[in-house]
């Protein structure tokens, strides 16, 4: 043998990574569940199941294919990789660069070499040529860039369908009576089982923990719900907990599908002539703009980044994070529930539903990003902390978003059908049956009006505090609506 690689669990697939270039009679394939990762917080089961499994499934497919696979339990990785380094002494450790700050200083200090992660469609050096010329660092300026260099959806010069984006028509709300077609549903195996029984879980069929699975999961996407996926890309509903989006980010972020497969399958449908461009542009927007610019800011911006807290915001964890029966607010009690089931919901209730409580309620935003990145099928620290540190709850001072991704019940009222099931109303802004969204933010907006209004996005909203009459009531139902949040009485 000549070479240890080392796989993380995010870098599941046999043809990028470490592994694009590998051979059986040469390479040994380690693979290592730490401690830590898998005891070490308190992770969503349904996530800890996705993740090991889809890992032990892999070590599997590569072990089918001749390679010697060292998959190991240890208490950290490079625990694992001193084990395996006592059965191959003297090889060298390969990596594809691994996908956090920490991992990376962790393998790098141990000795191993790195290989250009290409888990990606923007290398990392690419994006940072990018970024250091930017004032404000736009996402759409971003994925044009991004539109042309990679060619996609482009006649020639221009963008297909004469313009960049179509987020206008992809505003609609839900549906009356939504009947979505019927989700897949993944079968499971005796390694499913195996590890469902050792984390005491009983799993969803929801989540494939294989290539195959998920591969069966993005044919059922562009099947049946690509054609539809851009016009109710925001929309909420209690009768539908996924609409027409994708599902995809679990197998796009730990390897088991790769970028350019997705945007090649999604092509492929667009060329068929099906699929309007509303659709095919917004499904496109976010695999090549922001999935890259989440990654390509995460590294630029540095492994401090997510101990920001320009606000100041020190209030602790909310208990309706963890449980959704200390809450009467519809949509939150909803979208936790949801959370508990299946470890998803999609960004619109991550941004203006859990964010955005997190943001008007002055939550400490590290705490919020832990319990993030415990819950989430798809959360890892690359796609978590700009994702909530920059644009869920602004705590970068506007580093990253221009403006903070603050909404009252309107919002959550004409996207979804929450607030007609709600003991609130999302109208009222003060009194007993005030919608708690409302309040808190006609209340935010007052506690930063300072800083808000040097903000040209924001000195519009600040000034229309001039307008409301009765702000001290609002102000004293504020401090009623959080002491009730805290008690998990609202
Ligand atoms: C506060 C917040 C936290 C988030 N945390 C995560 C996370 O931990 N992991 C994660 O993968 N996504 C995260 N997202 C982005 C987005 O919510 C999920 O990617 C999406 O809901 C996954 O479901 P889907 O595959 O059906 O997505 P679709 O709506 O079908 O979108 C297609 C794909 O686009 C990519 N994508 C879209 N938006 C983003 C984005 N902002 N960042 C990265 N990728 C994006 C994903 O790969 C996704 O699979 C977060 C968004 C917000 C606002
Ligand atoms: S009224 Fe307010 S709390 Fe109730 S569901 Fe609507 S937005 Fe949520």
């Amino acid at each position: 043998m000549k070479r240890i690689i080392y796989i993380p669990l995010d870098h599941l697939h046999r043809k990028f990574g470490a592994l694009k270039g590998a051979n059986s009679q040469e390479d040994v394939i380690v693979l290592v569940e730490s401690a830590r990762m898998t005891t070490g917080r308190n992770w969503h089961k349904e996530r800890l199941f996705f993740l090991i499994s889809s890992a032990r499934h892999f070590a599997q497919s590569l072990e089918e294919e001749g390679f010697s696979v060292e998959y190991i339990k240890a208490a950290t990785t490079i625990d694992g990789l001193k084990v395996v380094e006592k059965k191959y002494p003297k090889l060298p450790i390969v990596c594809a660069e691994p996908s956090s700050f920490r991992q990376f200083e962790a393998l790098k200090e141990y000795g191993v070499s790195f290989i250009e992660n290409d888990f990606f469609l923007t290398p990392r050096p690419l994006f940072m040529d990018w970024a250091k010329d930017q004032k404000s660092f736009l996402m759409e300026s971003f994925y044009r860039k991004q539109r042309v260099r990679l060619g996609v959806l482009m006649n020639g010069k221009e963008p297909e369908g004469g313009s960049w984006n179509f987020d206008k028509e992809n505003r609609l709300p839900p549906p009356k009576k939504y009947e979505g077609p019927p989700y897949l549903e993944h079968k499971r195996d005796e390694i499913d089982s195996a590890v469902a029984t050792e984390l005491g879980h009983k799993p969803t069929t929801t989540w494939a923990t294989t290539r195959k699975g998920a591969l069966a999961q993005m044919k059922n996407f562009f099947d049946n719900h690509f054609d539809e996926f851009g016009p109710l890309e925001d929309a909420m509903t209690s009768e539908n907990w996924a609409l027409h989006h994708s599902l995809l980010s679990p197998y796009i972020n730990n390897g088991l599908l790769h970028a350019s497969e997705v945007i090649t399958a999604a092509v492929k449908a667009y060329k068929t002539g099906s699929v309007p461009i509303e659709s095919a542009e917004g499904f496109v927007r976010q695999i090549i703009g922001w999935r890259e610019y989440v990654n390509g800011m995460y590294w630029f911006l540095g492994p401090d980044y997510r101990e920001n807290n320009e606000l100041g915001a020190n209030r602790p964890l909310l208990p309706l994070f963890s449980d959704p029966t200390k809450t009467s607010m519809n949509c939150i009690k909803q979208t936790v529930s949801d959370i508990n089931e299946r470890a998803w919901v999609h960004h619109i209730p991550r941004l203006m539903l859990l964010s955005n409580l997190a943001l008007v309620t002055g939550t400490n935003p590290q705490e919020f990003l832990d319990w993030m990145r415990e819950v989430f099928i798809d959360a890892s620290e690359w796609v978590m902390v700009p994702n909530v540190i920059g644009m869920g709850v602004h705590a970068d001072g506007g580093r990253m978003m221009t403006k903070p991704y603050a909404a009252g019940g309107a919002y959550i009222s004409r996207m979804s059908n929450y607030c007609k099931g709600c003991a609130y109303n999302p109208k009222l802004r003060i009194g007993e049956s005030a919608c708690p969204f409302t309040t808190l933010y006609w209340d935010f907006l007052d506690r930063h009006k300072e800083s808000f209004a040097k903000n040209h996005r924001m000195s519009q909203l600040v000034f229309g505090l001039n307008r409301l009459s009765d702000l001290p009531e609002l102000k004293v139902r504020a401090q009623e609506v959080l002491k009730g949040l805290e008690a998990g009485k609202i």
